[in-house]
C-alpha cells in the first residue's frame, strides 16, 4: 500500500495556517518527500512523519514555494545524525543553490546527498516493489509532476490447483513469474490454470504546478489517486491561464479524462480564507474529488 500525506497544500505565500507545498509518500518504510516549501521541516514534526525515513526527496520546480524549506531540512537531518544517503531529484539548477548555501555556511553534511537532474519524462526509481516517473507539466520554468506505481508480482498463485496438478513447491516461484509446468512425461501445464494475474498496484499522481494541458493524461490514465493544483476557482480561469496555474474545474476536467479513481485539489491562492467552493465547483464536473488538506493521510488502496 501506498500512503499519502499532506504537509502544505497552499501556494505562493503561507495563509490561513496553509503552509507551501510539500507532501510525502510511505511506502514499505521509506518516505518519499515531494517537494519542500518553507516550514516543511515543521509540518513533518507536527504530523508525526518521521525525517530519519526519508531515502529520496522529488522537487517539481524552482519555484521558492516548492523548495524554500530544503536547506534547512538536510540541515536538521544532519544535525540530528542522519547518515543514511539522500537521493534528490530536482531541476538541475538546484544543485549550484544547495552547494553555495553550505559552502557559505562552512558546512558539510552528515550524509552523502547524491543529486540527479531531471530534465525530461523518466523513470527515476525503479525497485521490485515500487517505480516513480517524472513527466514536465506546463508551467513558466520547467516543472514536473511525479508518479508513484506499487508494483506486485506479476502472478497470484493457487496453491490447491498447483499441488493438484502435482508441480513441486520448489518451481512455485518461476510460476508466479509466468512460467509453464512441464512433467516429466511432457505433458505442459500451463501458468493459467495453476496462478492468476494479479490486479495492478496502487498508482498515484502528483501534478504539480501547471496550466490546464492534455499531455498530462498519458502519465495518469486510469489512476487511483491524482493530485492536481487548483490555485483558482474558475472565475478566475484568465488568471489562470496567464500565470500557468489551473482551477477547480479544469483539474476535474483532466481527472475526468483521464479516467482516475479520485481527485485532490491543492495549491491555493492565499487570496482564499475558505477552500469550501473549490470542491464544490470540481465536483459538478467529478464528483470524487476532495481538498488535500494538511495532516490528512490518504491511504492509496
Ligand atoms: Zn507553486
Amino acid at each position: 500500500m501506498l500512503a499519502l500525506t499532506i504537509l502544505g497544500n497552499n501556494s505562493a505565500v503561507p495563509a490561513f495556517d496553509r503552509h507551501p507545498t510539500s507532501q510525502v509518500i510511505t511506502h514499505n518504510g521509506n518516505n518519499y518527500l515531494i517537494d519542500c516549501g518553507e516550514g516543511t521541516q515543521i509540518q513533518l514534526l507536527r504530523y508525526k512523519v518521521k525525517r530519519s525515513k526519508i531515502s529520496h526527496i522529488f522537487i517539481s520546480h524552482l519555484h521558492g514555494d516548492h523548495y524554500f524549506g530544503l536547506i534547512g531540512l538536510l540541515n536538521s537531518l544532519s544535525l540530528l545524525g542522519h547518515t543514511q544517503p539522500i537521493t534528490l531529484f530536482a531541476p538541475s539548477p538546484l544543485k549550484e543553490i544547495i552547494d553555495i548555501q553550505l559552502k557559505v555556511s562552512d558546512t558539510t553534511l552528515n550524509f552523502e546527498l547524491h543529486f540527479r537532474p531531471i530534465e525530461s519524462a523518466a523513470t527515476l526509481v525503479e525497485t521490485a516493489s515500487i517505480r516513480i516517473n517524472c513527466f514536465p507539466t506546463d508551467h513558466r520554468i520547467p516543472c514536473f509532476g511525479f508518479s508513484f506505481e506499487e508494483k506486485r508480482i506479476p502472478r497470484k498463485l493457487l496453491p490447491e490447483k498447483a499441488k493438484a496438478a502435482g508441480i513441486p513447491a520448489a518451481y512455485y516461484e518461476r510460476l508466479v513469474m509466468g512460467e509453464d509446468y512441464q512433467t516429466k512425461s511432457g505433458e505442459i501445464i500451463s501458468v493459467d490454470s495453476v496462478t492468476e494475474p494479479t490486479p495492478p498496484g496502487p498508482k498515484y499522481a502528483y501534478c504539480a504546478d501547471t496550466r490546464y494541458n492534455e499531455s498530462i493524461l498519458e502519465h495518469i490514465k486510469g489512476f487511483d489517486l491524482i493530485y492536481h493544483e487548483s490555485t483558482y476557482l474558475h472565475a478566475l480561469a484568465e488568471r489562470a491561464q496567464e500565470r500557468f496555474h489551473s482551477t477547480s474545474i479544469q483539474a476535474a476536467t483532466l481527472a475526468e479524462k483521464a479516467g482516475v479513481k479520485k481527485l485532490l485539489l491543492g495549491h491555493f491562492s492565499s487570496k482564499y480564507a475558505s477552500l469550501e467552493e473549490f470542491q464544490k465547483e470540481a465536483r459538478t464536473v467529478f464528483p470524487n474529488t476532495e481538498l488535500a488538506l494538511e495532516g490528512l493521510c490518504y491511504p492509496i488502496r
